[in-house]
């Protein structure tokens, strides 16, 4: 069994743009512009930036029997994606219907497919594939108990393990488990769209990745969501029980925080023209950097400056820059 820095569970969407001068009203029929058909969803999109950077990388998602299905396979494969885990069939290929009209707002339909099919089941399937990646990364645009699966089993072959206890030093300054070979995979979770999380699935995660409105979901009424302040946003964060906190804040770079420290990773200076899907570029190599033994700190340094090249040029996938992209900044 190959061995993966980085195994993404998680959706595979095709993307269908539409150009329009305004959007139709209730029963009214509008012409747009050609239609552009883009690979998507924050799966592939992680997988895609990972191994473009020249991470080895696995997918573990499912698609439906048909052309976008396709569209994506060839498309992680072209960026070097191991593909042998992506699922066919049981419904059509998740689809993102985006409409966008002159000043650059989005309207958008999703229909999850076979994101939505993506079942435990899979997962359970899938055991050996997770076990042989050091990090595997997870989102939310697949059923959440097929997340509480990932870690669950996960967890199963820790436990086995039985040397990575609740005390380990990891975070900021210190090494995960995977990523230093010891026990399963370090799990890494972006909560996007924001749902509620189970309890065992946020203390899984070294670390929560979160935008700023994301950490607001997360806090729910807790009063240190209505600050104005990540950092107080974090620490909230760190008492639901994650080893670590990653917050990205868009031009202003990110934040790391765990049990000891916190610190903000200033972004580069950049002409942003379009940062559509500039978190998923910043998880993936996040993810990566972690997998190849960075500390956390090291691994934001790095991400930052991915998502900082990736906000540079329009689109997502196509817009994710190379390693020597990002060293030449
Ligand atoms: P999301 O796309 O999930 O809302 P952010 O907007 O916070 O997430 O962007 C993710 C990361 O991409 C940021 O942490 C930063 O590294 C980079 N980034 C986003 N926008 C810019 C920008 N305008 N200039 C430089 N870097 C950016």
């Amino acid at each position: 069994m190959p061995d993966y820095d980085l195994l993404v569970v998680g959706s595979a969407n095709a993307d269908l743009v539409i150009g329009v001068e305004r959007r139709p009203a209730a029963g009214e029929t509008v012409l747009g512009s050609d239609l552009a058909v883009h690979p998507g969803g924050k799966g592939a999109n992680q997988a895609f930036a990972a191994a473009r950077l020249g991470a080895r990388t696995a997918l573990l998602a499912r698609v439906g029997d048909d052309g976008h299905g396709r569209l994506l396979l060839d498309s992680q494969r072209n960026a070097g994606v191991d593909t042998a885990g992506v699922l066919i069939g049981g419904a059509p290929t998740g689809v993102a219907l985006i409409t966008v009209d002159p000043s650059g707002d989005n309207s958008i339909v999703v229909s999850p497919g076979a994101n939505a099919r993506l079942a435990p089941a899979d997962v359970r399937a899938a055991a050996d594939l997770l076990a042989s990646a050091r990090v595997v990364s997870l989102q939310l645009e697949i059923p959440l108990e097929t997340v509480a699966t990932v870690v669950e089993v996960v967890r199963t072959g820790r436990a086995n393990d039985g040397a990575d206890g609740a005390g380990a030093s990891t975070g900021a300054g210190g090494t995960g488990g995977g990523a230093t070979g010891r026990g399963g995979p370090r799990i890494v979770l972006n909560p996007s769209p924001p749902a509620p999380l189970p309890a065992e699935v946020l203390a899984a995660c070294d670390p929560l990745v979160v935008n700023e409105h994301e950490a607001r979901f997360l806090l729910g009424d807790d009063p240190a969501g209505r600050e104005e302040d990540p950092e107080t946003w974090a620490a909230a964060l760190l008492t639901r029980g994650p080893r670590s906190v990653v917050i990205t804040l868009g031009a202003a770079g990110a934040l790391v925080a765990d049990r000891d420290r916190t610190v903000l990773v200033p972004s580069l200076p950049v002409k942003a023209v379009d940062t559509t899907g500039a978190g998923d570029a910043f998880t993936g190599a996040l993810a990566w950097r972690l997998g190849v033994g960075d500390d956390l700190e090291t691994a934001v340094r790095f991400a930052v400056r991915v998502g900082a090249a990736a906000v540079t040029r329009d689109g997502a996938q196509e817009s994710f820059p190379t390693a020597e992209e990002v060293a030449a900044r």
